[in-house]
């Protein structure tokens, strides 16, 4: 496990990681009654932040709390973090839980105090490996409850779909519901086929995701819009590619699914160019 970065925050304090302390009856600690965001920082700088800032309002506003950040205490609470833990290339860790009363109740409660609690960890470079060979995944019936789309800290299933992958000597899981094709237990999917880019729809089983949507606009660019539409688990047998997305993964090449290759078994060619474009782009924010 990668040793974490030393300063976290918490409810207006900086310190030392492992010495900050919530009570017990957080209802985070006690229901998973937070939302949360990972933003990559590269070079000292936070990655399209202002999507993330969107979607932490957006999950906030789905569980019924108010703002609890404006965009400046936002971008000074980064800043001052990433500046903390050496303007680096990192992971950026922010959870927004609901607070604690003085006992346990599942009905929510009005006017708690939210606690906001901070982190950096390493960003871990993507493997040469990973990239000549590509990633392998598992697929596994969605477990998940009905709203992914919510960016919340209960990640029971995804983490017991995870581990399930990883204990398969696999990466990730892909997940489907119905027969069809959701995410990855901690990533977005792309199928390609005959040239063209196809992604599941956004709606309660999703998380939109920041990355995805970068891809999105990277495809644009390329010529190869995506098409969002239902994709059934029969089409990914018939695949040419398969990709995920992720901000701390960003874009990989998955080739096989359940032991099986994707395409020829190897990294596609359109995966290559959007992940060019990918990289161009990073190379450009960092020097903007
Ligand atoms: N879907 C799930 C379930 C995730 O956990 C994640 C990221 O952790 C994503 C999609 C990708 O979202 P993003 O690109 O914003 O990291």
């Amino acid at each position: 496990m990668a040793a974490p970065m030393t300063i976290g925050y918490l409810n207006g304090e900086f310190a030392d990681l492992t010495s900050l302390r919530i009570p017990v009856l957080d209802r985070g600690f006690l229901f998973g009654d937070a939302v949360y965001e990972v933003i990559p920082v590269y070079e000292g700088r936070p990655f399209r932040s202002e999507f993330h800032y969107q979607r932490l309002q957006r999950s906030l506003a789905q569980i019924h709390m108010e703002p609890v950040l404006d965009r400046e205490q936002w971008g000074s609470l980064l800043r001052e973090l990433i500046a903390r833990n050496g303007s680096g290339s990192m992971a950026v860790y922010m959870q927004i839980s609901r607070g604690a009363e003085n006992t346990r109740n599942h009905l929510i409660p009005k006017g708690l105090t939210p606690t906001v609690f901070a982190m950096t960890a390493a960003l871990k470079s993507r493997s040469p490996e990973v990239l000549e060979r590509g990633l392998q995944v598992i697929t596994r019936d969605d477990t998940r409850w009905g709203r992914c789309d919510i960016k919340s800290t209960s990640l029971l299933a995804n983490i017991l779909l995870y581990s399930e992958a990883h204990e398969q000597h696999a990466q990730e899981c892909l997940l489907h519901r119905d027969g069809q094709l959701t995410e990855g237990s901690s990533s977005s999917v792309f199928v390609v086929k005959k040239g063209r880019v196809y992604a599941p729809p956004y709606g309660p089983e999703i998380l939109p995701g920041t990355t995805r949507d970068l891809v999105a606009e990277l495809c644009e660019a390329n010529g190869t819009p995506v098409r969002e539409g239902p994709i059934d688990m029969t089409e990914l047998a018939e695949a040419d590619e398969i990709w995920i997305a992720s901000a701390t993964r960003e874009l990989l090449p998955v080739t096989r699914v359940d032991g099986h290759p994707v395409g020829d078994g190897h990294p596609g060619p359109l995966w290559r160019a959007i992940d060019a474009r990918f990289q161009d782009y990073k190379q450009e924010s960092a020097n903007d």
